[in-house]
Formats: C-alpha cells, sequence, structure tokens
C-alpha cells in the first residue's frame, strides 16, 4: 500500500501584469517553482508574464502567495489572475520563448540604479567586473534608455551591437544566475568602453590607456579596450584642474566639474549661461550627503532607491562647496552615482577618497534645449562649455534628464518625473479611453491612457524651440509603439499660445477638448488619490489662460473631472508687459503698489534702487493708462512682488527664483501674520491689499525681510484656508486639493495644510506626479476622459 500524496494535484494558470519584465521576474519564478517542487512552465507576452503550475495543493497556494508577497525587487504587480486548468502531469518546470498577442502591451521597465550585489562585484578586486563602468543585472542597470522596441530583448535595445563573450553568454543562459536574460548583461571584455576626447575648442585628441588602446570606428578618438581605470584617472585629474567634464549618462550628457571650485562653478555658469539656476550635485555616498544637508529617513530612502533621483534637501551651514552653486537658496538638489561611471568620478574602490565633496552635475544642453545624448551632439552642441569628453561607445536611445523630488510629511513628492521613473504606467484604477493630452507650455510633458493606466512621458522641457518640439515627437512615438496607444482624442491647454495646443491643433487628431490650466491641475492632484466626486481645488502657480481671457494663478475651484466652478480666485492686478513683467518682478512689485495705495503711492522709486528711475516711471505710466497691461490673479506673480519689495529679486533669470528666494529667506521663528481682506461674492475675492501696505510700513521701520517673508506667507495660508473655510461651508465639500508650482514652497504648503486640517479639512496632495505643470497632462486626460463618457 502506498502513501496518498500530501494533497491533491492541481493545475493553475496565472496571467501577471504590470513591470514583470526586464526585472529578473521569470528566473523567480522558475526557482520558485523549482523549490517547491512544481512543474510547469512561464514566459514573457506582450500583456505581462504568463505561468502554469502544476504541483500539490499546498505548493501551489505557497507559489502564489510568494509570487503576491515577495516578488523581485524592480517589479511591480498591478493584477493577477488565477485559474483553475486541467492537471497534465508532465515533467520539470522551464522558461518558455516569448509570445505575443496583438493588442495587448507589457509594462517597460525604468532604468534602475546599480544594485548592491553589482556594487560588490563592481568593487571586488578577485571578480572579473573589479572596475567595470558599465557593470548590471537583472536587478539594476538600463532599460528605457536603452530600448529601441518591443519586445524587451537584447536585439531590440542599444546592446543589440554588443556580442556577449563566452562568460557573459552562460551568465545570460542560466536561470540561477543573476544576469539570466540581463538584456544589457556585459564586461569589460565584450561591453561598451570608455573614451576621453578634448573639446574641439583647440584640437582633438584623445587620452587612452597606453597599453589597452585599439584604433575604432568613431572617426579621429581611441577607445581604451579593457582596463577602464587609466582613463577614469585621467578624466579625474582633468577635474583636480578644474576642467568641465561632458560625462555620458544614461539619459544623457551631464555637465561635470569640482563643486568645491570656485572657478570652475562660475566658468560653467558663464558657458551654459546659466547666471543663477541651481545646480544639481553628485555626491560619492550617503556619509557626503550627510556632510552638505539635513537628512531624513525618507530623505536617505530617495537617495538610495533604484530611481535615484536629484532630492532636494536642507542645505547645512559651513560646507566647502563654490557659492556659486545655489546662490539665494537654502537647499540643495543631491543625487548618489546610479552607474560605476558615475562613482569613478569620485575614486576608484569605496577604499580610496573621494577627491571633492560634490559634483556639479547639470544636465549637458544648451540653455532650455533637450538633454544631449549622441557622442557627435555632445561634441558639436558642448564644444563650446565643456573641456573634455567622456564618452562611450553604447548609444542612449531615448533622452531622460535626472528626476528631481522632495519629501514631505514622510513622502517622496515628484518635482520632476524622469529617469527611474518613465515609463512606468500610473494605475488609476479605472478603464480609461485612448487619449493623448499635450500637457503645458513650461516643464512639458504629455499623457497617454489606456486601459486603467497613464503613461506620463519624461520631462520633455520648456516648448520653446525646435529643438524641445522635436523632442516631443519622437518621445511621442516612441511610447505609442511601446504601449500600442492609438489615442483617438487629443486634450490641450486653452492658452491659444501655447505650443503644446497648437501641436494639439495639428496632430491629425480630429477629437480635441480643451482644458482650462488649473482645472487640469486639480484633476491631476485628483487622479493619482483616486477622488471621484467634487473636491476643493486649490490651484497656485504663476500663469495659466483663464475662461475670461485673463491671466489666472490664484485660483480656488469647486471641481471634479467633467467640470468646474470658479468659487475664489486672488484679486487681480495688473501685469504690465507681459513676459517682461515676468523677467523682472519689480515690474509686479509696483503694479502690487499701485493697486494697494492708488493716488497715496509711497515714493515708489525708493523700492527698486538698482532700476532706473526712468524706466520706473513709464512702467508706473503703463499701469496708470493701462497700456501693455492685462490682469492677473496669479499667486506666482503675488511672490514676486513681495520678494521685489523685500529686495531679494528685482530681476530673474529662471521660473520660480524670486519665489525661491523669498521662501529662503522667511524666518522660520516668526509666527505674527498680516491682516488680509475676504470679499464676499460670486467669486469671493482674497484681498491682499492690506498685507501690502503692512509690508511697507514694515520696510519703513526696517523690519528685517526675513522676517516679514515669514509674516507673509503665515498671511498667506490663513488666508487660503479660510477662503476654503467660506467655500467649503456653502457647497459642503470637505476634500481639498492642493496643486500648482507655488505649493513646491513647502513653508506655504506645511502652514496651510496645518491651516486646512485645523478646520477639519482632508487635505490631498501631489505625490507621484509634480505638482508644477509637469502635472498638467494628467489632469487634461482625465477630465477628456470624463467628457467622452458623457458624450461630448
Ligand atoms: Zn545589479
Ligand atoms: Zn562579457
Amino acid at each position: 500500500m502506498t502513501n496518498p500524496p500530501s494533497s491533491p494535484g492541481k493545475r493553475k494558470h496565472i496571467q501577471v501584469r504590470g513591470v514583470v519584465q526586464g526585472v529578473g521576474f521569470r528566473p523567480f519564478v522558475y526557482k520558485l517553482a523549482h523549490s517547491l517542487g512544481l512543474t510547469g512552465y512561464v514566459f514573457n507576452s506582450s500583456s505581462g508574464v504568463t505561468i502554469e503550475i502544476e504541483g500539490g495543493g499546498l505548493e501551489v497556494e505557497d507559489f502564489l502567495k510568494t509570487l503576491k508577497e515577495e516578488p523581485p525587487q524592480l517589479a511591480e504587480i498591478t493584477q493577477i489572475t488565477v485559474s483553475e486548468v486541467e492537471v497534465q502531469g508532465g515533467t520539470g518546470f522551464s522558461i518558455l520563448s516569448s509570445h505575443h498577442e496583438a493588442g495587448e502591451f507589457a509594462l517597460v521597465p525604468p532604468d534602475a540604479g546599480t544594485c548592491d550585489a553589482c556594487w560588490r562585484d563592481f568593487g571586488d578586486s578577485a571578480n572579473r567586473r573589479y572596475g567595470y563602468p558599465f557593470t548590471n543585472c537583472t536587478h539594476c542597470g538600463p532599460r528605457y534608455t536603452i530600448i529601441r522596441d518591443i519586445p524587451y530583448d537584447r536585439v531590440t535595445t542599444s546592446m543589440a551591437s554588443f556580442t556577449m563573450c563566452a562568460a557573459c553568454q552562460a551568465e545570460y543562459e542560466d536561470p540561477e544566475d543573476r544576469r539570466f536574460h540581463a538584456q544589457p548583461n556585459a564586461c569589460a571584455v565584450c561591453g561598451p568602453s570608455l573614451l576621453l576626447v578634448k573639446g574641439f575648442v583647440n584640437e582633438w585628441s584623445a587620452v587612452a590607456a597606453p597599453a589597452a588602446v585599439a584604433r575604432a570606428s568613431l572617426g579621429n578618438c581611441w577607445f581604451a579596450d579593457k582596463d577602464a581605470l587609466p582613463i577614469i584617472r585621467q578624466a579625474r585629474s582633468l577635474l583636480r584642474e578644474g576642467k568641465i567634464l561632458a560625462v555620458k549618462g544614461l539619459g544623457g550628457f551631464l555637465l561635470a566639474c569640482d563643486a568645491a571650485n570656485e572657478v570652475a562653478v562660475s566658468e560653467l555658469r558663464r558657458r551654459k549661461r546659466r547666471p543663477h539656476k541651481p545646480f544639481a550635485l553628485m555626491v560619492r555616498d550617503l556619509a557626503a550627503a550627510r556632510r552638505l544637508c539635513e537628512l531624513s529617513p525618507e530623505d536617505e530612502a530617495s537617495l538610495e532607491s533604484p530611481r535615484r533621483p536629484i532630492v532636494i534637501l536642507p542645505r547645512r551651514a559651513g560646507s566647502r562647496l563654490a557659492t556659486g552653486i545655489a546662490p539665494g537658496d537654502n537647499t540643495l538638489g543631491i543625487m548618489l552615482p546610479y552607474t560605476p561611471l558615475h562613482y569613478l568620478l569620485f575614486s576608484d574602490s569605496p577604499e580610496m577618497e573621494s577627491e571633492w565633496p560634490a559634483l556639479v552635475m547639470t544636465s549637458g544642453n544648451l540653455s532650455e534645449e533637450p538633454i544631449v545624448v549622441s557622442n557627435q551632439e555632445a561634441l558639436l552642441q558642448l564644444g563650446g562649455v565643456a573641456d573634455w569628453f567622456l564618452l562611450h561607445n553604447r548609444d542612449i536611445a531615448t533622452r531622460v534628464d535626472d528626476s528631481v523630488v522632495r519629501t514631505f510629511e514622510g513622502r517622496e513628492r515628484v518635482l520632476r518625473r524622469s529617469r527611474g521613473f518613465v515609463p512606468q504606467a500610473i494605475d488609476l484604477g479605472l478603464e480609461l479611453e485612448e487619449v493623448l493630452a499635450f500637457g503645458g507650455e513650461l516643464k512639458n510633458t504629455f499623457c497617454l491612457t489606456k486601459s486603467r493606466y497613464a503613461i506620463l512621458s519624461q520631462h520633455i522641457g520648456d516648448l520653446e524651440n525646435y529643438e524641445t518640439m522635436q523632442f516631443f515627437e519622437e518621445t511621442l512615438s516612441k511610447l505609442k509603439h511601446i504601449f500600442k496607444v492609438a489615442p483617438r482624442v487629443a486634450a490641450y491647454d486653452l492658452h491659444p499660445g501655447y505650443m503644446s495646443a497648437r501641436m494639439a491643433m495639428g496632430s491629425g487628431i480630429e477629437h480635441k477638448i480643451g482644458v482650462q490650466h488649473h482645472h487640469a491641475h486639480i484633476a491631476s492632484c485628483m487622479a493619482e488619490n483616486h477622488l471621484q466626486g467634487k473636491v476643493l481645488g486649490v490651484a497656485l502657480d504663476g500663469t495659466g489662460f483663464g475662461t475670461d481671457g485673463r491671466i489666472w494663478g490664484g485660483e480656488f475651484l469647486l471641481a471634479d473631472f467633467s467640470g468646474f466652478a470658479r468659487r475664489a480666485h486672488l484679486r487681480n492686478v495688473l501685469l504690465p508687459g507681459g513676459d517682461a513683467a515676468v523677467r523682472q518682478p519689480w515690474r509686479m512689485a509696483l503694479s502690487y503698489l499701485r493697486d494697494a495705495f492708488g493716488q497715496q503711492m509711497p515714493n515708489h522709486l525708493s523700492f527698486f534702487p538698482g532700476i532706473e528711475e526712468r524706466q520706473v516711471a513709464l512702467v508706473d505710466t503703463m499701469l496708470t493708462r493701462q497700456i501693455q497691461t492685462v490682469e492677473t490673479s496669479s499667486c506666482g506673480r503675488l511672490f514676486d512682488a513681495v520678494a521685489a519689495l523685500l529686495g531679494l529679486a528685482s530681476e530673474v533669470t529662471f521660473e520660480g527664483q524670486a519665489a525661491i528666494a523669498l521662501e529662503a529667506s522667511a524666518d522660520r521663528g516668526i509666527g505674527d501674520r498680516y491682516d488680509f481682506e475676504i470679499e464676499d461674492g460670486e467669486p469671493i475675492i482674497l484681498d491682499l491689499r492690506p498685507v501690502i501696505m503692512a509690508i511697507v510700513k514694515d520696510l519703513s521701520r526696517s523690519r528685517r525681510a526675513g522676517e516679514i517673508s515669514a509674516c507673509f506667507h503665515n498671511t498667506l495660508s490663513v488666508a487660503i484656508a479660510d477662503v476654503c473655510g467660506k467655500i467649503g461651508a456653502g457647497d459642503g465639500v470637505d476634500q481639498v486639493c492642493l496643486s500648482g508650482g507655488s505649493f513646491q514652497n513647502l513653508y506655504l504648503l506645511g502652514r496651510t495644510v496645518v491651516e486646512l486640517r485645523r478646520r477639519g479639512f482632508g487635505v490631498f496632495l501631489h505625490a507621484q506626479v509634480p505638482a508644477n505643470d509637469g502635472g498638467l497632462s494628467l489632469g487634461q486626460a482625465m477630465i477628456a476622459n470624463q467628457r467622452i463618457r458623457e458624450g461630448d
């Protein structure tokens, strides 16, 4: 008599959706099935991963539990469907070749920073990948940036031109190996190699390891064959001399220099024509980050996450950085090395001291053009900026900038969603039509919707030149192809001057839906918080075209996905001279003074010591006679005005500069606030004239700018909450969504959240998509989806 099996045999068919390809999912399934003695198979399909397992009922249950609870670290499972099928018998568990079904799509993984196991390989002198700058495995390395087509296989990536050596091939074919089907798998023998080239300012020449040099195909340049260290050491000695290096990374070129070298930093600013905008920094490790900034546990988690974003951190006093890194700012944007190549710019290995506290790592582009990706493009476009070029011979198939995040209330908030995040789809939890939302004008992203997902593009940039529009087009055709989306509806911003709106008009998509700017902001916040029904949305930003033809930007909207009512806004003031008023915040200060004081204007010239009297008089005439002016309720312009009154920014060179300076100056110990007025009506008007008058009075008493700034912030947050209180009581809503670029100001955001909660509101914020215009496209797509449903 034989023993019966511990539990009756079962066979299950399992469909897994989400980010499950290119992240080591099949070897994980293979090993798991083996360990439980299950038979069956696994394969990649165009809708994800398909599995069949057979064996004892308990083991099958164990398998499903582990699959759900402990998937590979880069995997993101959005759905698992399990069905019972007939028992087939059979032996062994196998990995089958990929299947493709029409109409479905699998989620393509984003790039991931080097994993711990690869750092160990890289740092171990006995390992064959010791010091190899392109070390990666199934848990880390380039993905989206090397993908030319789907399915994600080596032949459809820019690794296609590298034939694996026998050792790499063996790893690639071994399901037990960490590099099983790691498409970018490479080593010094067979993979990409470095090249160091002098800029053509003088002449072209290349430095490489003398013993290991081979003539290569890129014109008159030289490649190092095997050992990267001689080249890297040469690159470091150039940085030590204060030279500027263009470094080819994952998603594009970065410009690097020693962040402690005053001359190099100011030279980089001059050559890049970027006088003020803060430079991002790269530090070697967390310890180096802690020396420069205050880090919370959440900040550390963000810095070390596989996404490896730039994290905005409060700056410590007394660091030995050049003063020109982030003038007027009390924060620093810091990231950790996300490939071994970046690490090598600090030292050969952890045992060796880093030569600098930090390196400047700013996008390799000319101001406002897309990040440069090819070697040729770099040599041509960055020839006047970089002294030397650290190149490699793996092509970048997709331009992707570094992402930027900041933590607030213990959660990571994305400010720029690019490398490491894109093209990860956002699961919105409801079925969506195929829509293309074109986004805004500044910090543009676009958004495709399909199935339950929003697919947001990486940060495209400001749509103000041909190159950026080309970048938009190339990214759009790629994402449409990868995700098999054929949009039947186009959503666009109502601003007639926006290039994104014009692109929508010329897109060939017949059905177009215009969406008001601030409505899109609120819908974006609602979407990522999975909110339905009516909310009270507070959208504060610089510029958005209003339905009355004015420039909006201080808006309180009662909104859902189908529409909105403008319940309140900041009192309108005049914007003198369009763009000039944005570049010259003193113009807004004058406008606010005129509005507050009318004919009783104090001596306005005294407020703008650096500005020519004639110019001030001219703008004053524009204001009093309303020549070349439009009305605006912009919160960004309010911040500009106050910053200019306090002498913090009379002229600016990048968006948000005045607001950042004003936030940085605020004295955190000040609790008092100014008076303001709320004028009832439809809409309600938030009148801050008393604030401007009080600030003028404070200035005349020589109150410190930091105190005035804090007082101003305190006032605005109480005023916002009071207006919400009024609207909430009238309309019966108790959920508030905060959106718009002004809420990147954490002093304002923190205070506003506290004030709103004190009044009983549930407060919802952005986390996965930016509060700034980078998040607009998601809101546009949601609103368009709702209008289609309603038969628009
Ligand atoms: Zn790895
Ligand atoms: Zn190899």
